[in-house]
């Protein structure tokens, strides 16, 4: 993120939103965001925040607060559904806006956008579900039940690789919930935040309840979840980010939800059917750049099949277009910056040191319109070893290692040697290997016979091991994140009723 506190171009200027108004940093200071498929493309300066602004935002959510969690759920789904209405009558608007910033292909963009339609008017559902749990009692005439309250003002902090939707998977399960909100977009996509809390504002979520600020990790991220009045952080990003989240957090006994990265498999056996795979792993190795979390960076191949499945895998991966994801000619948009690109190309090298063969790609991409982006070439490693570093560590980006082994139980334990454990696949035509498959991979979602991509909103997101921290994102599991359970017993016998002592 560069401070240009005195640049004069004509690209228009962001505030933060508090308290239903937009206003600028207090400091008065800006950054800049950039077109990451051509840097000479400004799109406009933004509010370069500080601890100043984030306390500003968390009192006017607090003052929210009360008149929210006193609205009934069922009336804050109404707004909640007017939001993903507004969504989806913006939609085209919004992938134009977000393919400029992030660099995602145009289709992925309204994928990325349709992602918040459809959590939207799944938590909107919610609103009127909330369910807990009535049960009978373990006496006579007394009754049982468990209902969900908010937890107050709700941390949002948020990466850039799905500028739309991310931001709307925790917003929306927060509001729900009847928690007021201060989101903290990734400096790389301020715009995208921009213009999805005036989507917000315009539903009808009243002044206060939803709050934006941006600014830079250490200057608007650290206070926001050192702010004692913050009562939960919802975080998705670097897992250095999370572990420094999640110890500030632990201080105060912070309640916070972590969403890390990936280091995704996909195996194919002996008996897959290889036209499927091949579509499978190009999607979901080289779709968004591979700047997924659930991207696949390593397949997972039975010795059998693998010359003849890399050939191909190659093949593919050559004719890929890259270019802005703007242009419906484009299959691969660019990285989303500089220091990105300059971090693939290094895994590049640590895989050719340790071993491994550099059969696609390989280097960042400058020519034919492509030098003033930060593009990178579909690039495959062959004959990576599962603790190589190219098969341990998140790249994120256009890179696949491919790990050869010989059967099932191979191939499960090498999905299984990795830190992270968030999406994995398997392709085979034989139902009883799959099924082991959905028992032993050791990962919060499994794909059969499907790339490692495309969670759907109403079933749980998220991963084990150094993916997360156990929570879940999307679906009902995401209201755990941001809701307390109250347990409550009515009793109507009218006299003194010992639980548990005396009820032999
Ligand atoms: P970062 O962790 O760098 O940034 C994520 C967000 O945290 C940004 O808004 C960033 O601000 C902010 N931030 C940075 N430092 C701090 C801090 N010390 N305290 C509080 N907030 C901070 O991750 P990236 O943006 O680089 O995102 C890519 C990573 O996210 C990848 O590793 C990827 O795997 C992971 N990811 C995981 C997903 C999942 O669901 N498991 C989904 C998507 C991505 P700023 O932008 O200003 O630096």
């Amino acid at each position: 993120m560069a401070e240009t506190p005195s640049i004069t171009t004509k690209a228009p200027s962001f505030g933060n939103f508090i308290g239903g108004e937009w206003r600028p940093a207090e400091s008065g200071r800006t950054f800049e965001s950039r077109n990451p498929a051509d840097s000479r493309d400004l799109i406009g300066h933004f509010a370069a925040s500080d601890a100043a602004d984030v306390a500003a935002a968390v009192r006017a959510a607090e003052e929210a607060l009360p008149a929210w969690r006193a609205t009934p759920a069922p009336k804050r789904g109404e707004i909640m559904y007017a939001f993903g209405a507004l969504l989806a009558q913006h939609k085209e608007r919004l992938a134009h806006a977000l393919t400029r910033e992030m660099g995602k292909v145009l289709a992925e963009a309204r994928g990325d956008v349709q992602e918040g339609i459809d959590i939207a008017y799944l938590m909107a559902g919610e609103g009127r579900r909330m369910f807990g749990d009535t049960t009978p009692s373990e006496l006579p005439d007394k009754w049982a039940m468990s209902i969900r309250q908010p937890v107050g003002t709700a941390g949002i902090i948020t990466p850039w690789n799905f500028p739309i939707a991310i931001p709307c998977w925790k917003m929306t399960a927060a509001l729900i919930c009847g928690n007021a909100v201060v989101l903290k977009p990734a400096s790389d996509t301020p715009h995208c935040a921009v213009l999805l809390v005036e989507l917000m504002a315009q539903a009808g979520f009243p002044a206060g309840v939803v709050n934006l600020v941006t600014g830079s990790g250490a200057e608007v991220g650290v206070p926001l979840v050192d702010n004692p009045d913050v009562n939960v952080i919802s975080f998705t990003g670097n897992g250095d980010t999370g572990r420094d989240i999640l110890r500030r957090g632990a201080k105060r006994m912070l309640r916070v939800s972590l969403e890390l990265g990936g280091k995704n498999a996909i195996v194919v056996m002996a008996d897959a059917d290889l036209d499927l795979a091949v579509d499978g792993i190009v999607w979901s190795a080289f779709g968004t750049t591979g700047q997924r979390c659930t991207a696949c960076s390593r397949l997972v191949v039975d010795e059998s099949v693998a010359d003849e499945l890399v050939g191909r895998l190659v093949d593919r991966a050559n004719r890929l277009r890259l270019g802005s994801g703007l242009e419906t000619t484009t299959d691969v948009g660019p990285l989303i910056n500089s220091a990105a690109s300059d971090k693939v190309g290094g895994y590049v090298g640590v895989g050719t040191d340790e071993g491994a063969r550099l059969v696609a790609g390989g280097s960042a991409a400058t020519s034919d319109g492509l030098a003033h982006g930060h593009f990178f070439s579909p690039t495959i490693l062959d004959g990576v070893r599962p603790m190589d570093r190219v098969a341990q560590e998140e790249i994120f980006g256009p890179v696949l290692s491919v790990l050869r082994v010989s059967g099932y139980e191979e191939a499960a334990m090498v999905v299984n040697s990795s830190r992270y454990g968030l999406s994995s696949s398997i392709y085979t035509r034989d139902t009883n290997t799959a099924f082991r498959a959905m028992r032993d991979f050791a990962t919060g979602i499994v794909y059969v016979n499907a790339g490692t991509i495309g969670a759907e909103t109403h079933l749980p997101f998220g991963g084990i091991k150094g993916t997360g921290n156990g929570h879940r994102e999307a679906g009902h599991a995401a209201l755990d994140t941001f809701s307390e359970w109250k347990s409550i017993y009515v009793d109507y016998s009218g006299r003194l009723q010992r639980a548990q002592i005396d009820n032999q």
